[in-house]
């Protein structure tokens, strides 16, 4: 495998979207982030890379109402939150909840762009949950806020979504979003919810799989694909291997890969999603195999960061960030993960002025100029 000068980095552990609402229920944002801790914090004006302006204030506290997990890589769930912001302008979409929306719009014209109300926001995440090109990905929502969900039940019902929502859309109701101690400034500091603290968004659910890999790759035993049965001692062989703690299955990636398209016997497939472990047939998501893999042949410095002893982290003087999110939140994607500061432009609220639509589908921001999710192929991508 010829890998590039400047190698990517390696997969990212976790990537999710999010439906953001304001305390006052009318502003809405769709987002997507590495960390959602650290990105609730950063909406409200927390941390490193949030808006800091007293005049957001009276928006503010911001709620994470619900996320969606499950993606591949980042460039994934960029294309899932565009889509879910552009449900007019994306071809993911079917074709008459796109005309609705593109009727909406032009209804509009000249005044103000519609918001996209709550409803209308839900209802196409159903619809892009069923939609071909994502329903092959292993999502799943998790909401925050029980009326969201409960709007949620309400307007999918009848829906006929296409996909089995059945153990993939759950609600663990979390505490509303309160001043963690007086206004300093005229601004609140408010805590982070505990459930989106904990949810897992470091290494650290992959590492016995790091381990296994470097133990049994480390070691000079001769070893047979699980597939093919030939030969994956060559340095050159593209290798994966189980996931499954008691199993050390390694195939190649490119046998396991087929075997597990040819399983789930998608023709238009590329990518597989998950599959049936050769030797201890447990189901394994292709995704986990492909973030050790990545780990492995790029990941050095995560790898290192992985298994260095924990220091305790001295918090730094009036970082509210380290408090409020521990450490291991800073362990990844730190630098990428900041907050544009002109995201409240594009919160919807039916009052303001809104982007026009041609900024979605005009000039280069077309859609044909979208990355197409088949052109991913399991790394990330810059930009
Ligand atoms: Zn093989
Ligand atoms: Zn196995």
């Amino acid at each position: 495998m010829n890998l590039p000068t400047t190698n990517p980095p390696p997969i990212v552990p976790f990537y999710c979207c999010y439906l953001l609402r304001s305390k006052t229920r009318r502003y809405f944002y769709i987002g997507s982030t590495p960390n959602p801790a650290r990105r609730l914090a950063q909406h409200n004006g927390q941390s490193r890379g949030g808006a800091k302006r007293t005049s957001l204030e009276s928006k503010r506290p911001w709620e994470m109402t619900c996320i969606v997990t499950g993606f591949p890589s980042r460039v994934a769930a960029l294309q899932f939150e565009w889509a879910w912001q552009n449900t007019h302008a994306t071809r993911h979409i079917e074709r008459d909840v796109r005309d609705s929306r593109v009727c909406e719009l032009q209804k509009g014209k000249g005044k103000k762009r519609p918001p996209m109300s709550l409803e209308a926001r839900l209802k196409n995440l159903g619809f892009l949950m069923g939609v071909k090109s994502f329903r092959r990905w292993p999502l799943e929502i998790r909401f925050f806020a029980k009326d969201v969900w409960e709007l949620w039940e309400k307007y999918t019902d009848k829906m006929a979504v296409g996909w089995e929502m059945e153990g993939r859309v759950r609600l663990t109701q979390a505490h509303t979003m309160v001043p963690a101690g007086d206004a300093i400034d005229g601004e609140f500091v408010y805590k982070i919810p505990d459930l989106i603290r904990e949810i897992p968004v470091a290494y650290e659910d992959c590492k016995a799989h790091v381990e296994k890999a470097r133990a049994v790759l480390g070691n000079a035993k001769p070893r047979r694909c699980g597939v093919c049965s030939k030969s994956v001692n060559d340095a050159s062989s593209l290798v994966c291997i189980c996931s499954v703690d008691t199993c050390s299955t390694v195939c190649h990636v490119s046998c396991l890969s087929s075997r597990f398209l040819e399983e789930e016997g998608d023709r238009d497939a590329i990518i597989p999603t998950h599959g049936t472990c050769p030797s201890c047939k447990r189901q394994l998501k292709w995704s986990t195999l492909m973030r050790e893999l990545s780990l492995r042949i790029r990941g050095q410095a995560e790898i290192e960061a992985m298994f260095k002893p924990k220091r305790r982290a001295k918090p730094k003087t009036g970082s509210v960030e380290k408090e409020l999110l521990g450490t291991q939140a800073t362990e990844v994607s730190d630098n990428e993960d900041v907050l544009d500061e002109t995201w409240m432009q594009d919160v919807e609220d039916g009052e303001e002025e809104y982007p026009s639509i041609d900024r979605y589908v005009g000039g280069k921001g077309k859609e044909e100029e979208f990355p197409s999710i088949d052109s991913y192929a399991g790394g990330r991508k810059k930009g």
